[in-house]
């Protein structure tokens, strides 16, 4: 594994054959069927998980960094959205646990029907490398505070922050083979556990092609359910009314520049009224090239590290079509800090972009900025909508209906207004059109880590 600060060796990850994913399913299974942990009261559930969120906020800083050298976020963002949040998800969930159950439902005075919410077994959890301890956090606490075992996949090149919470859930007092980390490229590992017959569900965060490969899996095998939370080519829209232009140019930038743009929800399209697209633009050019890339373990950086070098080269092809297609380079472009033999890129904004452009249509997930002007309220909403995904949005004006309006015509599992990029665990982040379905976070999340049986008693 090389890391991305410096492109030098970090350490070698096991893959875990097709052998080893069976072996790790099977232990699930066993750990769910003798009930050491699905069995368990819920209480005593609650108390398990409310000490590996102390855990983890106990290794707070130590998770970050070893995160950071891993993936190349940098650390004053991976410190609050690493660590950070998946204590706070362990919390909520450990908290929600006992709080969600089953119902009697109105029946006719001669029948007793109970409705049963039940754990559905083992669940398969593939992630990714941008934000893998909060992201595997938002499938984990929910399942396994639902009672079920879990095998997890980490992304190849972001491994060890998930390897060392499952050392903090031994520590916390998770019984051993309820949660199971299998490492190894998706095309091995990932695509054993996706046709594993052992896993009933499996919840994936990731690209829309390996989403579209774990359907066919499961087609292949066992029909699992599969919740897929995919990209995004998120609309980010400045009306001329907005309440204060400046702090949306401020804004824009941070939604599509943090962790370099390798979010699925950045604001990855620029749509901006036309009469202020060269003022707004104006004012992003010129804090973009404010921002500092620089080495992710630095405390002042604000962009750091890209992933991995072909994750950079895909990045640079996409500038190198922008270009090509008609758009304008006005920021950024190029590939930086090549002498620290890391991967790094300059912080990108492209104006022109039009609809049929390749940047317009196809998820980054790198620092790249495609601007696109419109004239009036419908074709703001007809450019947010044209896109195959459905993930975020944001929308900047002073017009508490025409917010109202963009909110319902957007079609987007969360729409921001006057920010961009604010959340947390009581809200759902559910993906619509080829962006996924099924919720990750909130109450809502616990209903994919469940199934309902319904007891029918004639009295
Ligand atoms: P990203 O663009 O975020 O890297 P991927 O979909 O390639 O998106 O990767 C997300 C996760 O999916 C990673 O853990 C990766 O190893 C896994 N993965 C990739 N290909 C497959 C596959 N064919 N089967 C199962 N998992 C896969």
């Amino acid at each position: 594994m090389l890391s991305p600060i410096d492109g030098r060796q970090l350490t070698t990850l096991a893959t875990a054959s097709a052998g080893d994913v069976d072996r790790a399913c099977a232990s699930a299974r066993a750990a769910f069927e003798d009930g050491r942990w699905s069995r368990l009261a819920p209480s005593a559930r609650k108390v398990v998980l409310h000490r590996l969120a102390d855990l983890v906020e106990k290794h707070a800083v130590d998770l970050a960094v070893l995160g950071v050298r891993d993936n190349g976020t940098e650390i004053s963002m991976a410190l609050k959205a690493e660590p950070g949040s998946a204590a706070q998800t362990f919390r909520y969930y450990a908290e929600a646990l006992d709080k969600v159950y089953g119902e009697i439902a109105p029946t006719a005075a001669n029948v007793l029907a109970l409705v049963h919410r039940e754990p559905v077994g083992v669940v398969g959890a593939i992630v990714p490398w941008n934000f893998p301890l909060m992201i595997g956090a938002w499938k984990i606490a929910p399942a396994l505070a639902m009672g079920n075992s879990v095998v997890l996949k980490p992304a190849e090149t972001a491994s060890l922050t998930l390897l060392r919470l499952a050392e903090l859930a031994l520590e916390a007092g998770l019984p051993p083979g309820v949660f199971n980390v299998v490492t190894g490229p998706g095309c091995v590992t990932g695509e054993a556990l996706a046709l594993s017959p052992e896993v009933d569900v499996l919840v994936f965060t990731g690209s829309g092609a390996t989403g579209r490969r774990l359907l066919q899996y499961s087609a292949q095998s066992n029909l699992k359910r599969c919740y897929l939370e995919l990209g995004g080519k998120s609309p980010n829209i400045v009306f001329a009314d907005a309440p204060d232009l400046s702090a949306a140019a401020k804004a824009a930038a941070t939604a599509i520049f943090r962790n370099a743009g390798q979010v699925c929800v950045a604001g990855s399209r620029l749509l901006v009224e036309a009469s202020v697209q060269a003022e707004f633009v104006s004012v992003l050019a010129e804090t973009t090239q404010k921002m500092t890339v620089g080495n992710p373990l630095s405390l002042t950086t604000q962009i750091g590290a890209i992933n991995s070098l072909p994750q950079l080269e895909g990045n640079l092809s996409f500038v190198t079509d922008a270009k090509n297609e008609g758009g304008t380079l006005v920021a950024g472009g190029a590939r930086t800090l090549t002498e620290t033999g890391g991967w790094y890129m300059e912080p990108t904004i492209v104006t022109g972009v039009q609809p049929d452009h390749r940047l317009f249509r196809e998820e980054v997930f790198g620092p790249i900025l495609a601007v696109t002007p419109f004239a009036t309220e419908a074709e703001a909403l007809r450019l947010a909508n044209a896109t195959d995904f459905g993930l975020a949005a944001g929308v900047w004006t002073a017009n508490l209906s025409r917010a109202h309006r963009m909110i319902r015509g957007i079609r987007a599992g969360v729409v921001h207004v006057n920010t961009y990029g604010g959340a947390d665990v009581t809200v759902p982040l559910a993906g619509t059109k080829q962006s996924g379905n099924g919720a990750d976070k909130s109450l809502h999340a616990l209903d994919k880590y469940c199934d309902l049986k319904t007891a029918w008693i004639q009295l």
